[in-house]
């Protein structure tokens, strides 16, 4: 290490310091951390050289030896390092999940990416309207294209679709009675429970039928005098299969209408076209509902649609409008980030010009096994060898799945890389933890899943980019 000598240390140095460790300013002044301290800032450096002094210190006093100021320097340096890390990094998604929540979702078209970054760079008539010269409304950016897509009267958008149920709660039933089935009381993961949103929002929860089935009678039933909203929940993580029965769109909404009330569908995941034309399951469309008279449509920007995370409202002028009105519309109103990635995602479905090309969740979810399978081959002897000797290394047909709550019963039919543990390492899970945990130590995290006593990479959502930086890291 390239200590320098400085003039008081030594004999003085020992006298302040009874732990016999250099001073903070001594080691600043070393020149491999000055170095650092040029390259990231002298502030991170001069914590990092902190918190080295104190561990020395603590250790000292449990009875440790004192370090030497070439170790002292060389952990401060690591620490430093590490304080420059994101914790927020890049990783490359081999679960096969394509819509993956703890992964961030869906990945933004390169139409989407440039429009963010060009309102990111210069100023944007986020709310001016060029004409005139006047105030805009942020709405006004992707009503238009909303409407025409969804065939809905009005439209807005909030922060997520948890946000767009509260928000239309509130606007609309606080105070007042809001019916729904026993079967549709759901929770999403990340503590979204229709109930406590219902609370939050001031709304008395009115619950009808069974868990299994609800008739038109029973929502009949429970319409009083204060009554303000019938709610559908899609149920958008889970099935109810079996004996069962629940109630369409066009009679609770021909039902709400008859009493003066709303008719809201909380959709979640929500396509915006038939998802049936590239083989996957049919989601339900905004427009479905809407044309079957629903007031108010919500779903997530982030799910199927392929966006950014936001929440978008549709639905009558008269719901929107009162939704719009109120003071919490402000409070969970979308940054013109979001609102450039929406605009730039909803003019890909509205050109209707090779949407699933574009949109990278609709490619990876119609992407097809052979291909996914080829994906599978090229990587395969790199994943493996990263993985060790204690592996024997397949490539076998999987299902991944849509992830988020969409189509939850839905699997694609897909290929993965299927590390198991060699017969005599049968049965040990702490081998696959260890070498599942060695793969997201990596510089770019891979991220697979343990499944039937073997790791599995599923590569449908291997990019050729996410393919290069595996190439780079493990060859
Ligand atoms: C996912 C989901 C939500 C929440 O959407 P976010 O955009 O994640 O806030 C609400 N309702 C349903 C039915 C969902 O599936």
């Amino acid at each position: 290490m390239n200590t320098k000598v400085l003039p008081g240390s030594g004999e003085s140095e020992s006298k302040t310091n009874p732990l016999h460790l250099p001073s903070v300013d001594r080691l600043l002044a070393d020149t491999a951390l000055a170095q650092q301290a040029d390259q990231i800032g002298r502030a991170l450096v001069k914590r990092a050289v902190q918190q080295t002094l104190a561990q020395a210190r603590e250790s000292i006093a449990r009875g440790g030896a004192a370090p030497t100021e070439a170790q002292l320097i060389g952990q401060a340096q690591r620490l430093a390092q590490q304080q420059t890390v994101s914790r927020l990094p890049k990783v490359i998604n081999l679960t096969g999940t394509v819509i993956h929540t703890n992964l961030g979702r869906a990945l933004l078209s390169e139409e989407a990416i440039a429009s963010v970054v060009s309102a990111m760079r210069g100023y944007n008539a986020l709310e001016f309207d060029i004409d005139s010269g006047g105030r805009g409304d942020r709405d006004d950016v992707i009503e238009d294209l909303i409407c025409r897509l969804t065939g809905a009267e009005a439209a807005t958008v909030v922060n997520n679709c948890a946000a767009a149920v509260l928000l239309a709660l509130v606007a609309l039933g606080a105070r007042k009675e809001v019916i729904i089935s026993r079967g549709e009381q759901i929770e999403i993961g990340g503590a979204f429970r229709m109930p406590d949103i219902m609370r939050a929002a001031n709304c008395k929860l009115v619950e009808v039928g069974t868990t299994n089935r609800t008739h038109l009678r029973d929502y009949q039933e429970a319409i009083s005098e204060k009554a303000s909203l019938i709610v559908k929940a899609h149920r958008s993580n889970y099935a109810v299969t079996g004996f069962t029965a629940e109630v369409g769109d066009a009679e609770l909404a021909a039902l709400a209408k008859q009493a003066g009330i709303f008719y809201m569908v909380d959709l979640g995941s929500g396509a915006l076209v038939d998802m049936s034309q590239w083989g996957l399951p049919r989601e339900p469309l905004p427009s479905d509902a809407l044309s079957k008279g629903a007031d108010v449509v919500m779903f997530s920007g982030d799910k199927l649609l392929g966006g950014p995370q936001a929440g978008i409202i549709v639905g009558s002028r008269a719901a929107i409008s009162r939704i719009k009105k109120h003071p919490l519309k402000r409070a969970l109103r979308v940054s013109k980030l979001v609102l450039a990635a929406l605009e730039a995602t909803l003019r890909v479905y509205d050109s209707d010009h090779h949407i699933a090309e574009r949109l990278p969740v609709l490619a990876m979810l119609s992407k097809q096994r052979d291909v996914i399978r080829a994906a599978c081959e090229r990587v395969a002897p790199m994943l493996a060898r990263h993985a060790g000797d204690a592996f024997e290394m397949r490539i076998a047909d999987c299902a991944s799945q849509i992830g988020s709550g969409a189509l939850p019963e839905e699997r694609l039919p897909s290929a993965a890389v299927v590390l198991t543990p060699k017969s005599e390492n049968r049965r040990n899970g702490a081998l696959l933890n260890k070498t599942l945990a060695s793969f997201r130590k990596l510089p770019t995290p891979v991220i697979g899943r343990i499944s039937d006593d073997a790791i599995v990479f599923d590569c449908r959502c291997l990019s050729p980019a996410d393919e290069q930086l595996l190439r780079e890291q493990l060859q």
